[in-house]
């Protein structure tokens, strides 16, 4: 690809697409919108990097702290993957134990702990455990099925005394969109609680995307850690982590455990979040979105029934993932019983008609404040004609 402008990118023959990937969700705001360009250019003539802490870090941190109440203290890193690592390291040095527990197609970035039964690009390549990752660690790792509290009380009852922390995606978007049921998140707070465990939430995809003060605030649950990314970077790598002021203290120079970067906190990207999450503060696009995103996908939803195709679209606000499948999609095993040949052809059609959707059936979906009814009307014609061609299930 060679530029993107509001809903569309281009790529480097000049062929357009409308966009439904949007940087793996972290461009809310459509492409480079000129609230975030322009504060990026006026920054970066001041200089790109000092390696030492500036206003805007307090500025962000502030904004972030407003919209997520659990995060007392926090520290800017460089991508979520490094939230994700600098968190799990925290839990285990604060807790003075070693296991960990996530779920089977929740991606947290590429940790070796994680890289466990993981989800997104690791997923759709088939290799959801990475080579390079030491038995011994991996072994600390536990992975439980996503929406079983059975499964995760069993574990607790026979090892809560090892457990660090449970990480989670609190609403699923490395398998597609899958979301909690009623009560999975709650219980996931009383069982850690009772069994002296952190709770991490990875709101790296949710955060400031299914709701401002992100999934936390929707499903009002208080998570001890919790790691952001994409969109609190206005399209620019930064990243966050944070939560519980006693856990905070734990890192170095207040406690021992290390953790640096040399761009985190770099002035460039910290002037990119500060000005997307204005924007999303003044703007409070979120009801327009759910509306305008629910009515997108009741249009498919109809256009798949006209044509005979089984379908299952899970969504949450702006995000959402079509899966061809007749039964609901609620965890990994659910997932994969979706039809991904016929996805991949959906997809290479869509492309072919100026349509970018998500090139694997475990990825969320995304829309921007920049698709307008008329841009998805556009893409609705597409999928119609593609949907008529597809081999019905
Ligand atoms: N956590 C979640 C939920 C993610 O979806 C991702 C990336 O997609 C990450 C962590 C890793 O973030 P990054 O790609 O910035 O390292």
């Amino acid at each position: 690809m060679a530029r993107a402008q509001g809903p569309y990118i281009w790529d480097a023959d000049g062929q357009r697409y409308i966009d439904f990937c949007n940087s793996w969700g972290a461009s809310i705001l459509g492409h480079a919108p000129s609230a975030v360009t322009s504060a990026v250019a006026r920054v970066a003539r001041r200089g790109l990097s000092f390696g030492t802490p500036t206003e805007a870090e307090s500025i962000l941190g502030q904004l972030i702290q407003k919209a997520l109440p659990s995060m007392a203290r926090m520290r800017l890193v460089s991508s979520g993957t490094e939230a994700v690592l600098s968190a799990v390291r925290l839990a285990r040095a604060a807790t003075q134990r070693e296991v960990l527990v996530k779920f089977s197609g929740c991606y947290h970035g590429h940790v070796d702990s994680l890289l466990v039964k993981t989800g997104s690009g690791a997923l759709t390549l088939s290799s959801p455990d990475s080579a390079g990752v030491p038995p011994t660690l991996a072994q600390r790792t536990r992975v439980l099925a996503y929406n079983d509290i059975e499964g995760v009380k069993e574990l607790f009852r026979r090892e809560g005394q090892s457990i660090a922390a449970v990480i989670v995606e609190p609403v699923a978007a490395n398998m597609g969109v899958v979301l909690p049921k009623p009560g999975f998140l709650e219980e996931l707070r009383a069982v850690t609680t009772s069994h002296g465990a952190l709770l991490i939430f990875d709101e790296v995809i949710t955060g400031f995307r299914v709701a401002f003060g992100g999934a936390q605030t929707l499903y009002k649950i208080t998570p001890d850690l919790t790691c952001l990314g994409k969109i609190v970077g206005g399209g620019l790598p930064l990243a966050v982590y944070g939560g519980r002021r006693d856990l905070m203290e734990w890192v170095s120079p207040l406690g021992p455990v290390y953790q640096a970067g040399t761009l985190s906190g770099n002035p460039v990207a910290v002037a990119a979040g500060i000005a997307a999450l204005t924007q999303l503060k003044q703007r409070n696009p979120y009801k327009a979105l759910d509306h305008l995103t629910a009515w997108f996908v009741e249009e498919i939803e109809a256009l798949a029934h006209d044509a005979g195709l089984s379908i299952r679209i899970n969504r949450i606000g702006s995000m959402w993932t079509l899966f061809f499948n007749n039964a609901p999609v609620v965890d990994l095993l659910s997932a994969q019983r979706s039809n991904n040949s016929i996805y991949s052809t959906f997809f290479q059609q869509l492309l072919e008609k100026g349509v970018y959707f998500p090139p694997s059936p475990y990825e969320a979906a995304f829309l921007t404040t920049a698709h307008s009814r008329a841009v998805l009307k556009k893409a609705l014609t597409s999928i119609e004609k593609i949907f008529k061609k597809l081999p019905i299930q």
